[in-house]
């Protein structure tokens, strides 16, 4: 079976994009993979609001957002999905932090990242699953993702984030 865009039959499943549960009716994606641990003829479903779709998983995503009925804000949702193709990296973008530490290492740069310096934590899609794959620092976003117009994409999965923070981190992505 194809990816699927559908209301939610329960309120059960949680989005593999941001942990959260997926409210009973809301309109869902579900995206249809091989099944690693079955005997090779299994498939598996993915479930996601459709606005954690469009920005981890934006290519399965495309292939059903055109055709889906109903679909609240299909333009927003194109856009961030076209973001995330042309910048193949950008859907590992899993939020903006001050760093708790000095103990990480940019994946970019190689320097470690200093205490309280602002971070983008990334994951990598894994067959079926995403893994947590390290951070850059906020200044290296520009070379390791290809864009810095990523404010949002971390906002989504970093709910608590208020505006303050995140006019500090879109300044921190900016190099001077
Ligand atoms: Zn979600
Ligand atoms: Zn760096």
């Amino acid at each position: 079976m194809g990816h699927v865009i559908e209301p939610a039959s329960s309120g059960r499943a949680k989005c593999r994009g941001c942990g959260a549960a997926i409210a009973k009716g809301e309109l869902r994606f579900g995206e249809r993979l091989p099944n690693p641990y079955g005997d090779g003829d299994g498939e598996m479903t993915l479930w996601f609001h459709l606005v954690c779709a469009a920005y981890k998983r934006p290519a399965s995503f495309r292939e059903v957002l055109d055709d889906a009925a109903d679909v609240p804000d299909r333009e927003g949702l194109a856009t961030i999905v076209d973001d995330g193709i042309q910048h193949r990296r950008a859907p590992r973008v899993d939020g903006a932090e001050r760093a708790p530490t000095g103990r990480a290492r940019c994946r970019q740069c190689r320097e470690m990242i200093e205490k309280d310096a602002w971070r983008i934590r990334l994951v990598y899609f894994d067959e079926v699953r995403f893994e947590p794959s390290g951070f850059i620092h906020a200044r290296c976003a520009a070379d390791y993702l290809e864009t810095t117009d990523v404010v949002a994409r971390a906002r989504h999965f970093t709910p608590d984030l208020g505006d303050d923070d995140a006019a500090a981190f879109a300044a921190a992505l900016v190099t001077t």
